[in-house]
């Protein structure tokens, strides 16, 4: 059925796949097409696995077997790409970036990296792969297609990393096992990457962004140039500078489908962030910012948004822990995340969850003085009431929650009246 869908779109299929960013990406793309305007079938609500994407399919299509769009925007889960990719035999696949995130599900990168490999290598130069140049483990999977690869990157003067994160993966040289190095580095193992040993080096970039203004939680703005043309500036609805990669993903996709800049330009402005990855909350009298960390990538990179203007933590904070399913029952990931950041500042932590004790004592190895650090009860609902008491009406404060943990807060929140129903259709 997928495969018989898909080949009557008059405009094809874009799959998305990537570690981290895929549904905002995802979801920036179809703000993107939506504009031109075509009807844009898109597995939004459903899951990302080939049952998800079958399911948003039927939804759409008629009775005839008519698709009900002219294009689809695919968000495919990592384990699910290469069989997606065989149903659908999609016009583009973009490949974001590759994280270590869940380990317990799919085991090693390089098994991942394998799998892609194994089905990227059997299309054909109908099929474009668009893939983050600054992704050295991305590049060697997407090497010597017989399908036409794009690359995108960064050439970034401000937001620079100065070493390796403690969670970065992949740094080593896939041809020559040597450690690589980068010109600069910006999220993770993304840079402008090059091998000291054997000369490999990021390739030719022909969606490059740069010029990248971080305007706190709230949103970006970055130039895209393409090839050797002038460059758009943008702004982005989204903050932080991981949201930044998915803009310029999101725009490589869309140029390479003959979409204008403009319409780009004007998706990219009116774009917002979907319920739970940053959301700002009124709540008796305090203005709260829940920001989802489900992974060390990620929870790195809120970090960073939350300390770069300031130089270290400015706001109280709490760090919400759980340990279910859906967040991943082994929280060694902790570990590496780089809560050092967190060491500067006068900000307090205060640390709530099923989990909330280990959160406590990673802070505490991190090298956060300990009178900042404030362990709370462990169930949700009495640890966000400690918190909100412990900071003043009318100040601001963040919340970093885990998956479950972020659905028990909004639970509790719309409960007591302070958000609106948050599942986004
Ligand atoms: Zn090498």
């Amino acid at each position: 059925m997928l495969t018989k869908l898909t080949a009557r779109l008059e405009q094809g299929a874009v799959i998305v796949a990537g570690t981290n960013g895929k549904t905002t990406t995802t979801r920036m793309i179809a703000d993107v097409f939506e504009l031109v305007p075509w009807r844009v079938v898109h597995n939004r609500s459903g899951s990302n696995l080939v049952r998800g994407v079958i399911a948003a399919f039927v939804q759409r299509a008629s009775l005839t077997g008519c698709p009900g769009g002219e294009i689809a925007v695919i968000e495919a889960d990592e384990a699910a790409l290469p069989e997606l990719v065989r149903r659908v035999r999609p016009r583009i696949i973009l490949l974001n970036n590759l994280f270590r995130d869940q380990l317990d599900r799919y085991g090693e990168l390089d098994t991942i990296g394998k799998t892609w490999r194994g089905v990227l290598k059997d299309l054909d130069a109908g099929t474009t792969v668009i893939v983050n140049g600054d992704d050295p483990a991305l590049v060697a999977i997407s090497d010597s297609l017989a399908a036409k690869r794009v690359c995108f990157g960064l050439d970034e003067t401000t937001h620079r990393l100065d070493v390796l994160p403690h969670a970065a993966d992949a740094a080593v040289c896939r041809v020559c096992g040597a450690d690589l190095a980068y010109h600069a580095l910006y999220v993770s193992h993304l840079g402008d990457w090059y091998c000291p040993n054997c000369g490999r080096k990021r390739p030719e970039l022909t969606y490059t962004g740069s010029n990248i203004q971080l305007y706190g939680v709230e949103s970006l703005a970055l130039d895209i140039s393409e090839g050797e043309g002038h460059s758009h500036h943008l702004t982005v609805g989204v903050p932080g500078l991981y949201n930044a990669y998915n803009a310029l993903a999101a725009a490589s996709v869309a140029r390479e489908v003959g979409v204008p800049w403009e319409l780009i330009g004007q998706a990219f402005d009116a774009f917002r962030s979907a319920f739970g990855r940053i959301e700002r909350v009124q709540y008796k009298g305090r203005d709260l910012t829940l920001a989802l960390v489900k992974n060390p990538t990620g929870f790195n990179e809120v970090l960073r948004m939350l300390t770069a203007e300031t130089g270290g933590l400015a706001l109280p904070t709490m760090i919400a822990i759980n340990d279910l399913d859906a967040d991943g029952r082994d929280v060694s990931w902790l570990w590496d995340v780089d809560f050092e950041l967190l060491a500067r500042g006068k900000g307090d932590l205060y640390t709530t969850g099923l989990r909330g004790p280990d959160m406590a004592n990673r802070l505490k190895y991190a090298g956060v003085a300990l009178d900042r650090i404030h362990s709370l009860p462990n169930e949700l609902p009495a640890g966000l009431d400690a918190f909100v008491e412990a900071v003043p009406e009318g100040y601001a404060a963040y919340i970093l929650p885990s998956y479950t943990a972020m659905l028990a807060l909004r639970k509790t929140l719309a409960d007591r009246g302070a958000v609106d129903a948050f599942w986004e259709q």
